[in-house]
């Protein structure tokens, strides 16, 4: 019976980028830290769109403790970029941008709604009615409440029949 012996018992786990690029992984390796052995796919990406060179060179010219950050970031974009080969991380950002406009819009709708709410409410609790004699829409809790009536339903209570 043959015995086959493997890879990982002359080289103590090499990193991601290395094990990929068959090089030598030591303690000075630039990418260990950021590219473990468990997680192979994560280089993969990364040097599929920028190339390990070049992430060695960004790495280099920033700050140790802004590595970690800076890995995540191109990780994120090669994978935008493998995903959305046309607009990359543009494209998630395009969307989601449509995605707060459109929230921002159903806020602003949902927020009208609830002062016409309160404003029927609040007139059919007074007698008064929030839209002027003009059209024009008051403030139920506006200047006119201010002074003494901060609170119309809390001051409201059930007429008494005696
Ligand atoms: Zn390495």
């Amino acid at each position: 019976m043959e015995h086959k012996k493997t890879e990982a018992s002359a080289i103590a786990y090499p990193c991601a980028a290395c094990k990929m690029q068959r090089r030598k992984c030591g303690n000075k390796c630039l990418l260990a830290p950021y590219f473990p052995p468990h997680d192979p796919q994560k280089f993969c990406i990364a040097h599929r769109v920028f190339g390990a060179g070049n992430i060695v060179k960004i790495l280099r010219d920033i700050p140790v403790e802004s590595r970690e950050d800076a890995v995540s970031s191109m990780v994120y974009e090669a994978r935008a970029r493998v995903e959305d080969p046309v607009y990359g991380c543009t494209g998630a950002v395009c969307r989601l941008q449509k995605q707060v406009l459109s929230l921002q819009s159903q806020l602003a709708n949902t927020q009208t709604e609830l002062f016409n709410i309160k404003a029927f409410l609040f007139s059919r609790v007074t007698g008064f009615s929030s839209v002027g004699e003009c059209g024009e829409t008051l403030d139920p809790f506006g200047p006119i409440l201010s002074e003494d009536v901060a609170d119309p339903f809390g001051l409201w209570e059930p007429p008494q029949t005696g």
